[in-house]
Parts: structure tokens; C-alpha cells; sequence
């Protein structure tokens, strides 16, 4: 039987806002475990919980992006479960009326196609504490910090049909919320969180098959790894003639596999009903007016742009739009003078392996994009070759200044002058008479000899295309 996996994530994008969104306390990561969870975070008797504005702008920044109905009145609802890392027995959601609602986003595939996934909706929330299970002495602790940290519930359709559309659909999200500056996306710190459903069918049925949710993983290739496994589970319990449970499994990326944490609960086990505390959120149109106004260019239009105004190709111009810094930064070498598909590989290959191996980024990259920019053009006017370019590059690095400071001070310029390089090919070609015979006698990859001889004797500085028709022209005589 040939199975066909129906796939659903949900996205948890932990919004960047300064402070929590019902109280003033500070969000940032990391801090001493329960020293930055105030009495609203935690609910005791007698405090109240204040929006904060900016978690509702980020959401309607989310929205405007996927083009959804935006609700211009939404509720906060209660969800109501015990769990240690959740002492105030009550979960602040959105439930029936949620912020956000239908939209959409086009997702490029490996393939090149693009498909259309729809997004059901997205819903303001706020995150549980955290349990820490080591160096306990085997107990475990509870760290409330990040009680109350704004989150933003992504819910897609059962829209995916492989995993590979799954992952591409997390990415494009990740990189939508990264881009539209409402979510630091650093999956290492749980900013950005995914619970993936997958269900199967027998290929042409039209009804769903029973799902199965893997809760928390955060990182790509852990979904991937983690639907890979809850698949080939899947189809091995149906085709043993067995059935598929309803419930919540967790992925253990150490084992490579997925266990069943609890059946699935239902919406009514939570018991929700709408905030007594909170007022309803009501969206006006102005201020969506002015959230449209200042929309970003999103990842898909830069894509399309780099495409038309660059003439790169797809995959350099996903490479290069991959990230807001990276797209800005090529724009700005490109406008320092440097030539679009030069620049497009030494962005991404020479600068961006450099500031890998170094732990850098563009942020504080060594080498501005002006420099960059000067750099490139000497190789586009010929003043140095690709390669010397290299030695150039890393004097601009290590400080020596930009590229025609370099160039001078090192006496790097190409020799293009074919006076000079005469004498030195003639001496070379006398010096190894028994080369020259057999290149003559037809060896002509012997040229590659030559070539080198005469870089070695300029110490790269001569023009390769120069060298080489010096020498056709000379060893053909
Ligand atoms: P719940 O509220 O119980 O989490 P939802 O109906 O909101 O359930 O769906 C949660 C997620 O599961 C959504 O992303 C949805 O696309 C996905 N989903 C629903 N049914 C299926 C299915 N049969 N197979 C795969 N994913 C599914
Ligand atoms: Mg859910």
C-alpha cells in the first residue's frame, strides 16, 4: 500500500519585546533561574495583567505578512491545566477569537516549485515556566522566568504532503517572523518552537487519518529526524494491522525516536472561558493603516528582486535573501562598485566562510561593505586577479586598510603590461627546453606548467589570460 502523509505545524515564535505581555518584567533570556517573574507573571491574589501593546503589534505584523483577516476584536481566554511549571493553574490564551486569522504563504521547494500553505490562525499567548531536571541531587527545579514571555501560536492547515514540505514551511516561517523583526528565531534559546502533526492515508482517500502530535522540537533537522521516525512508526502499526492513537508524543533526538507522552486532550478538557481580567483587544484601522505602512520587503518580493535587478541566479539570490544583514549587506557592496555575481560569491563564500570560522557576523564583521565594494572593483578593472584578491582581502581584514591601500603598499597590482612580462615568459621558456619539445610534440597540457612557472616568477601578480595567450603565442612560434 503506498501511504500518503498529511502534515500540520504549529508554531510557537516567542515575540521580542522588551518585557512580558501582562506585566513589566524583563524577558531577556538567560538571567538567574526566578528573578525575573514578578506577582503578575505568577498570578497572586490581588494583581491584575496590563497588555502590552507591542506583543499586539508584532502579532498584527505576522498577520499583515500572510495576508490574513486581522480580528478586530479578539478575547483572551483562560486554558486551564496543573502542571509545576504553571503554579497558577491557568494558561492566558486567545481561543475562539484569535488576533490573527486565515491567511497564507507561499513556500519555495527544493524542487523549484513553490506550493500554498494555508495558515489557520495565529494567537497571542503567553509561555509557562521551565522545569530543569539537572544537578538537582535527582530532584527537579523550577525556573519561572519565562512565565509570561509573549508568544505567538502560528496554526497551519493540514496543508503539507511530504516532510520535506513541512521543513521548508517551518524555515519560511522562521525566517518570516526573523525578517519581520518580531522574533529573535534562536531555536537554541526556545524562541521559536514547533509541534508538528502527522497523520496518514491510503493514496485518493479524501478522509483525514488519525494524527499524532510531536511535541517541542526545536531545530529543523530535529523535525525532520522526528516526522521521519513518527512516519515509517505510523505505517508499520497500520500495516500490522493495528491503529493509530490519537495522542501527544515527544521526540527524543538522543534515542532518534518518539514516545507517547499522553493521549490527546480535548478543547473542553481545558475548560476555557475568557479572561475576567482582560479587556477584549480591539484593532483599529489606523493602526493597521500605519502597520501596512511600515511592512519590511518581505523574504519572497527580495527574492523575486534579486532575481530581476541582479540577473542571479535562484539559488544565489535565496542564499543572499536568506537573511535581512545578508541582503543588505550585498546591496551595499553592490553599491560600493561592485560587480552583482562577484560580489554575490564573495559575500557568501569568501566573507561569509571567513566570519564562520572566526564566530563572527555581519554585524561585526572586520570587513565593511564599502571595503568589500572597493575590493571587487579591482578585480572587475583587472588591477588584481581572483586570486590575489584573496591576499587582499585578508589585509582588509586584519586591519591594513581597504583594497588600494593594500594593493600599494604590497606592490600586489597585476602586471598587464605585456613589456614587462616578455622577458620573464622568454626566460622561462629557455630554461626548460625539454617542456617546451614535448609541448610541441603535442603534450599541450603542458601549458598548465608554463602558466605556473610564470605566476611563480611574478608571485601571482601576472594576468592569467595574458600569460596564457603570451605563451600560445610563443611556444607555437
Ligand atoms: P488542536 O487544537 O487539538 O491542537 P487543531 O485542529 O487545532 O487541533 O490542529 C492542530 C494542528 O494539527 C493543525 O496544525 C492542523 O493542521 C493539524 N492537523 C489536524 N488534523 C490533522 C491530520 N489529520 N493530520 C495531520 N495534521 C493534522
Ligand atoms: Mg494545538
Amino acid at each position: 500500500m503506498q501511504w500518503e502523509t498529511v502534515i500540520g505545524l504549529e508554531v510557537h515564535a516567542q515575540l521580542a519585546t522588551k518585557s512580558k505581555i501582562f506585566s513589566g518584567a524583563s524577558t531577556a533570556y538567560g538571567a538567574a533561574p526566578n528573578t525575573q517573574a514578578c506577582n503578575v507573571d505568577l498570578a497572586f491574589p490581588g494583581v491584575l495583567p496590563v497588555l502590552n501593546r507591542e506583543a499586539v503589534n508584532c502579532a498584527l505584523k505576522f498577520g499583515v505578512a500572510v495576508g490574513a483577516e486581522i480580528g478586530k476584536r479578539s478575547v483572551f481566554a483562560r486554558k486551564n491545566y496543573f502542571y509545576p511549571d504553571l503554579p497558577k493553574g491557568y494558561q492566558i490564551s486567545q481561543f475562539e477569537l484569535p488576533i490573527v486569522g486565515k491567511g497564507e504563504l507561499t513556500v519555495e521547494l527544493e524542487s523549484g516549485e513553490s506550493k500554498v500553505i494555508g495558515i489557520t490562525r495565529a494567537h497571542l499567548e503567553e509561555d509557562a515556566g521551565k522545569s530543569l531536571h539537572e544537578d538537582f541531587h535527582g530532584l527537579s527545579g523550577i525556573d519561572l522566568n519565562r512565565a509570561g514571555t509573549p508568544l505567538l501560536e502560528i496554526v497551519s492547515e493540514p496543508d503539507m504532503r511530504s516532510i520535506k514540505e513541512a521543513v521548508a514551511y517551518a524555515r519560511k516561517i522562521h525566517q518570516l517572523v526573523v525578517y519581520l523583526g518580531i522574533c529573535d528565531g534562536n531555536m537554541q534559546e526556545g524562541s521559536f518552537r514547533v509541534d508538528a502533526n502527522l497523520s496518514i492515508r491510503p493514496y485518493g482517500q479524501e478522509a483525514f487519518g488519525t494524527r499524532t502530535e510531536l511535541k517541542n522540537i526545536n531545530s529543523f533537522r530535529f523535525l525532520e529526524r522526528a516526522l521521519n521516525y513518527e512516519l515509517e512508526r505510523q505505517i508499520d502499526v497500520v500495516e500490522g494491522g493495528g491503529r493509530i492513537v490519537q495522542e501527544t508524543r515527544l521526540y527524543d533526538a538522543d534515542k532518534d525516536e518518539t514516545r507517547s507522552m499522553r493521549s490527546k486532550e480535548e478543547a473542553n478538557d481545558y475548560r476555557y472561558f475568557p479572561d475576567p481580567d482582560l479587556l477584549p483587544v480591539e484593532i483599529d484601522e489606523s493602526l493597521l493603516e500605519q502597520i501596512r505602512d511600515e511592512m519590511p520587503e518581505l523574504p519572497t518580493a527580495k527574492l523575486q528582486r534579486f532575481i530581476q535587478t541582479y540577473a542571479l541566479g535562484e539559488k544565489e539570490a535565496n542564499a543572499l535573501t536568506a537573511s535581512r544583514p545578508l541582503a543588505d549587506y550585498f546591496e551595499a557592496v553592490v553599491n560600493a562598485g561592485g560587480e552583482t555575481k562577484i560580489a554575490a560569491n564573495w559575500v557568501t563564500m569568501e566573507l561569509g566562510g571567513a566570519l564562520n570560522k572566526a564566530g563572527l557576523n555581519l554585524a561585526n564583521s572586520p570587513v565593511s561593505p564599502e571595503q568589500m565594494g572597493g575590493l571587487l572593483k579591482r578585480i572587475a578593472d583587472k588591477t588584481i586577479s581572483g586570486k590575489i584578491a584573496k591576499q587582499v582581502f585578508e589585509a582588509i581584514w586584519n586591519g591594513e586598510g581597504d583594497a588600494d591601500t593594500v594593493i600599494k603598499a604590497k606592490g600586489l597590482k597585476q602586471i598587464t603590461d605585456t613589456g614587462a612580462m616578455e622577458p620573464i615568459v622568454d626566460e622561462i621558456i629557455a630554461n626548460n627546453p625539454k617542456q617546451v619539445e614535448q609541448f610541441r610534440a603535442g603534450k599541450e597540457k603542458l601549458l598548465g606548467f608554463f602558466v605556473g612557472q610564470v605566476m611563480k616568477a611574478t608571485r601571482g601578480k601576472a594576468n592569467p589570460e595574458q600569460v596564457n595567450e603570451l605563451l600560445l603565442k610563443k611556444l607555437k612560434a
